[in-house]
């Protein structure tokens, strides 16, 4: 099979891998359409062996332990759980109680092919091309929507977005779609516009006076400095929601932050079984989902849009394998 590999900064091509072989249990996907997320920038720049691409769609080839057919369309969960404990049964594998895993058994998820834990096939809604499906089953719809159970806004509602990949696109299609008020930060004007498009009512770039203060900031760049500026800003009593990975430490004074102004600092990770229904009600209500993509390509034309991507000027890239 074909299969994109990852040779660093920023160098991409497609190379020909021998087709994994399911394990028991476990499924085979034809992948059709693969997305690239945010979270891939420090692989692509630094190089891995092989890709890391985890949101993709495609067709079931052999369902394994799943509930699905040989030919269904199905799109792809990238984390799961045991299956068996009480926090998976509840659909919660995010906090399965034996840790939530990879459900990625033959590598990246830029390839024609891949063996996946069967618990990650997720049917798609009905008629749903597998491109958008991609973004659907993937962090795209899923890191907001999961966000959005996590901490809700309400219409008309001010809400800044600070950070505008992929993922904090993503917040703002949802936020807008359910009637609040967004705002949004971001350094590259690519990105900015894109998000006038998605439904942001005012877009600034960092530094920017963005008026008074909101009561729900979802800080998406993951900067300790945009961190230590989404406490600062928000309103007294209001929430941060933390969607941004960030692995290094930030200063925080608890006393002036949680005790003085009362503010709730919480975070949402990736999205579960239990979300599940809210992402397909979003998509029967309308939501637009497909104009998160600014680069639908063949895989063969995968270099020149993720050269876009890491130069900040893509919303969310899509490969096609068919
Ligand atoms: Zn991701
Ligand atoms: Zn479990």
């Amino acid at each position: 099979m074909r299969a994109l590999r990852n040779h660093g900064q920023g160098r991409v091509s497609l190379v020909e891998v021998r087709d994994p072989v399911p394990g028991p249990g476990d499924a085979l996907v034809r992948i059709e359409a693969s997305a690239v997320c945010g979270s891939e920038r420090g692989a692509l720049i630094e190089g891995v062996d092989g890709n890391t691409g985890h949101e993709a769609a495609g067709i079931v080839v052999e369902p394994g332990a799943s509930r699905f057919r040989a030919g269904d369309r199905v799109g792809l969960s990238a984390v799961v759980g045991c299956g068996e404990c009480d926090r998976c049964t509840a659909g919660q594998e995010l906090h399965c109680r034996r840790g939530p895993r990879s459900a990625a058994k033959s590598g990246g998820w830029h390839a024609e092919l891949a063996v996946v834990s069967a618990s990650a096939l997720r049917e798609l809604p009905f008629g749903m091309d597998t491109g958008v499906g991609a973004l659907f089953t993937g962090d795209a719809l899923g890191v907001p929507s999961r966000g959005f159970g996590r901490v809700r806004s309400e219409p008309a509602e001010r809400v800044l977005v600070i950070g505008l990949g992929p993922v904090g696109l993503g917040h703002v299609l949802v936020r807008a779609f359910e009637g609040a008020e967004v705002v949004a930060i971001e350094p590259a004007e690519f990105r900015r516009d894109l998000a006038l498009k998605l439904g942001a009512r005012a877009v600034g770039a960092p530094g920017d006076d963005i008026g008074h203060r909101p009561r729900l900031v979802i800080e998406c760049s993951g900067r300790p400095e945009s961190i230590a500026y989404a406490l600062d800003v928000v309103d007294n009593g209001g929430v941060v929601l933390q969607s941004g990975e960030c692995h290094s430490d930030v200063p925080i004074n608890p006393s002036k932050t949680f005790i003085r102004r009362e503010i709730t600092y919480t975070g949402a990770w990736y999205y579960a079984t239990e979300d599940y229904p809210a992402m397909c009600a979003l998509h029967e209500r309308g939501l637009p989902l497909a104009h998160m993509c600014t680069h639908d390509v063949d895989a063969a034309h995968a270099q020149d849009a993720i050269t876009d991507f890491l130069g900040q000027q893509a919303g969310k890239v899509l490969l096609r394998w068919t």
